[in-house]
């Protein structure tokens, strides 16, 4: 095997090494099967034992009620920006409220409005995406609207919310990708929450989808089959052949969080002491070092900074790799230094960054 560098990808991202050696070992003969999860059928019992195993470990480290459902949905977080407001926006006569923190709320408002009325209620845009609403901020938050969207983990800006706000009896829909299952969070507060899998709990080619049954009975006739939430309910997320290998590593992975972390309040208190180590460097550079969002919005997962200029930042990153620290590279529409620590990110590789910072201000 070649050496593993400490990989700071936004996304696809870092997965657990523990996983990482038990898919290897798996991967020619699951056992008991006598072929690999690639080749087997999805209506077969075992891929239905993986699949049940799946939505059971989300559910329990959640704490899921029996009112949620766990889907597993393909096309990525984009195909929600979609699905959301073609399912519970489309002829509701509503208006939806969406909450821009960043480049991925902004996505999903023109795909919203696609379907139906959309107000931007608050935006962070022109303070460059740094901060996030405080409780309370936004004027008539979510009255008589269909719904409230928000991005918990803005994954560019790195910009989060500690508290997603407070919607009263409007359904709050959740985009959480970049930070799901990375800390425990009020779910039964949420009626839909979605997150593409490829940032914190596996590989590309999977969504998870957790949505509040009630909700389905607003779902307008008329959607295609495989947009329909309702049918992603009815089949159990077998509507069609599904990304079964992504289901299979989403399975590990939360076993890995119940058994080797020892839940989410556990994940929490690695995360925020790996965020706290870097937020710390930064802010006792002296300015060298120049974080992006307001303190009080930082993100756990997504630790955005730059240095001077745009040179030294290439120097940075190219110093960076010969050290075996990737994937450092802010995303293109910003620029700047990203370094994204998720569950999977070991302390080890945080205190490694650290240390490259150190050195390399020096
Ligand atoms: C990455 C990301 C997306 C887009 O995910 P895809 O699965 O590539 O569609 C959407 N929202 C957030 C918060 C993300 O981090």
């Amino acid at each position: 095997m070649g050496e593993r560098f400490f990989n700071f990808s936004a996304g696809p991202a870092t997965l657990p090494l523990p996983v990482l050696e038990r898919i290897r070992d798996d991967l020619p003969s699951l056992a008991g099967v006598g072929a690999s999860v690639l080749e087997i059928s999805h209506r077969s019992a075992h891929f239905g034992e993986i699949l049940e195993s799946a939505k059971d470990g989300i559910s329990r480290l959640l704490g899921l009620p029996d009112t949620h459902k766990v889907l597993f949905v393909p096309g990525g977080a984009r195909l929600q920006f979609s699905m959301v407001p073609m399912n519970l926006l489309r002829g509701s006569g509503k208006r939806a409220d969406y909450i821009l923190t960043g480049s991925w709320g902004r996505k999903a408002v023109p795909e919203a409005e696609l379907e139906g009325d959309v107000r931007v209620c608050w935006s962070g845009e022109p303070d460059g995406y740094s901060t996030v609403p405080a409780a309370g901020e936004i004027a008539d938050l979510g009255a008589d609207a269909a719904y409230v969207h928000v991005t918990s983990n803005e994954t560019i800006e790195g910009v989060q919310f500690t508290e997603v706000p407070d919607t009263g009896a409007t359904p709050l829909v959740c985009d959480a990708s970049s930070e799901f299952l990375s800390r425990p969070i009020a779910v039964d507060r949420y009626a839909l929450l979605y997150a593409g899998a490829q940032k914190n709990v596996g590989p590309a080619g999977v969504t998870i989808v957790i949505v509040r049954e009630d909700l389905l009975e607003r779902v307008p006739a008329g959607l295609h089959t495989m947009l329909d939430y309702r049918n992603w309910v009815k089949h159990d997320s077998l509507i069609n052949t599904p990304p079964a290998f992504a289901i299979y590593v989403v399975n590990l992975v939360t076993r890995w969080l119940i058994e080797e972390i020892g839940g989410l309040a556990a994940m929490q208190k690695r995360n925020e002491a790996k965020a706290a180590r870097l937020y710390e460097l930064i802010d006792s550079s002296d300015g060298y070092y120049r974080g992006h969002a307001r303190a009080d919005a930082r993100s756990k997962m997504n630790v955005t900074f730059r240095l001077a200029d745009a040179d030294l930042e290439a120097r940075f990153l190219e110093e960076a790799a010969a050290r075996g620290l990737s994937g450092l590279k802010g995303h293109r529409s910003v620029g700047g230094i990203r370094a994204s620590i998720y569950n999977a990110m070991p302390p080890e590789g945080v205190a490694a960054l650290c240390d490259f910072m150190t050195e390399f201000r020096a």
